[in-house]
């Protein structure tokens, strides 16, 4: 993906999916440089963690963050080139090949972000029957771009991602957890190595 506004037809407005939940509306600013997303608008990534609550089944969310292109791309410098082609391998393996034959047979999904929301991108899971997962999409000011469309994927995808990543990589990781996504209190020991943290992609 490119660093440019994207072609019209190829943008919806941000679906309140990715909202910011604190004040219902659109994130504003970037997690690391605070840059102001919609009034200088860049491509930047929205990354959402749920998990079901055991207790009365609810939807709650552990984390989330709006981030910009620019720290995206000095983040990712710091993973491992290790990490970095396991990561492409995994994903090329996975989730393109799944999206691209769902399309086929699905033309009008490419406006319907629902449609890439509505199961775990890689395993297929419903998302109904999934007690953590995680969200990911790519915006550009005050739209959502389907250039690279958005995905979802559970508990079990984000395991297996980090199982592939160098001790160098979830290090980085844990360190951006630490100072960035510290949440509300009763989830910190979630996000402590070795729980669930943010997967930040290109
Ligand atoms: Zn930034």
């Amino acid at each position: 993906m490119e660093n440019q506004n994207p072609e019209e037809s190829n943008r919806i407005i941000i679906p309140k999916l990715f909202y910011d939940s604190l004040n219902d509306a659109p994130f504003t600013n970037c997690l690391m440089c605070n840059r102001h997303l919609l009034m200088n608008p860049t491509t930047y990534l929205i990354e959402k963690a749920y998990r079901k609550n055991p207790v009365n089944g609810k939807k709650e969310i552990i984390f989330e963050y709006a981030i910009c292109w620019n720290c995206i791309s000095k983040f990712t410098e710091s993973y491992s080139k290790k990490s970095m082609a396991n990561i492409t391998e995994y994903f090329n393996d996975n989730i393109v090949r799944r999206e691209r034959s769902e399309l086929m047979k699905i033309p009008e999904a490419w406006n319907k972000p629902d449609f890439f929301l509505s199961k775990c991108s890689i395993k297929g899971t419903p998302v109904k029957e999934l007690d953590e997962y995680q969200v990911l999409g790519y915006f550009y000011g005050r739209f959502m771009t389907l250039d690279s469309p958005p995905f979802l994927f559970s508990g079990a995808v984000s395991d297996e991602i980090l199982s592939i990543l160098s001790e160098q990589t979830l290090d980085e990781l844990d360190d951006f957890t630490g100072k960035y996504l510290t949440g509300p209190p009763e989830f910190s020991d979630f996000l402590r190595a070795p729980k669930r943290k943010p997967v930040i992609l290109l």
